[in-house]
């Protein structure tokens, strides 16, 4: 069994192979290290390795690893679905949020972000695959709550965010990826604060990235498989 330093080194060199592939510059698509579930050994473990950014899944989750790491000056991204009764919290303590699809959640966190402190960046979550049951907004909703956010004082938009489609199909990956990356280049264009396309996980990093991602988000290459949560514990 490879030991989580392993996996970490054997991640981020799959990143970086990716890059130099598609021809992209060295260093132009940052690891997102999912955390989700995991205890904080082992993301006191994986930030000894030089990793910053992490990200999670569940608003209490995620608080309490923020709280409890705070020495660490780590960054932390909220991944996840937002209850809108949980906005406070997120807005008090991570650092970016990738999952913004409704002007309530996005006005909420604006409002609840504390003064003094740099403005939360976020991500618009985009339903690249059309799935019915999936979250994000549809590519004509981008523009409206892209506007929105450009005017939240406490918000810097930072790009778009997309769940690709659970496939092995590689032509509908591709598509839907480079759906993303299309709209993502037009929002770039409009809005200078726009640097960041977050798509690509453990199972499809590297086509990802060959598409144009900026952020891959990596749980399980990382830290191993995870049981899953059950509702409650959200
Ligand atoms: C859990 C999760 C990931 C990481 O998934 P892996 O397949 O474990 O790499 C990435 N993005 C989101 C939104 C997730 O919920």
């Amino acid at each position: 069994m490879p030991t989580l330093a392993e996996r970490y080194a054997a991640a981020y060199d799959q990143v970086q192979v990716a890059t130099q592939k598609a021809k992209r510059p060295a260093g132009s698509v940052k690891l997102l290290a999912v955390s989700k579930t995991k205890p904080i050994a082992d993301v006191e473990a994986v930030a000894a390795l030089g990793q910053v950014d992490f990200g999670e899944n569940y608003a209490q989750e995620a608080v309490e690893k923020a709280q409890k790491l705070a020495h660490l000056g780590l960054q932390w991204h909220f991944i996840g679905p937002i209850q809108s009764n949980k906005t406070r919290p997120l807005a008090e303590h991570m650092s970016w949020i990738h999952t913004i699809e409704r002007d309530k959640i996005a006005r909420r966190l604006s409002d609840q972000r504390p003064q003094g402190i740099e403005p939360l960046n976020v991500c618009i979550q985009v339903n690249a695959s059309s799935e019915s049951q999936k979250a994000g907004v549809s590519i004509a909703q981008i523009s409206e709550l892209a506007a929105l956010i450009d005017e939240l004082p406490n918000l810097k938009l930072r790009g778009l965010m997309a769940i690709v489609e659970n496939t092995t199909d590689q032509a509908k990956l591709g598509q839907q990826f480079d759906l993303m990356a299309q709209q993502y280049e037009w929002l770039k264009s409009h809005y200078l604060s726009v640097d960041t396309l977050s798509m690509g996980m453990t199972q499809d990093l590297a086509q990802a990235i060959q598409h144009g991602s900026t952020m891959v988000r990596v749980g399980t290459a990382i830290f191993g498989a995870r049981q899953p949560k059950t509702s409650s514990e959200q």
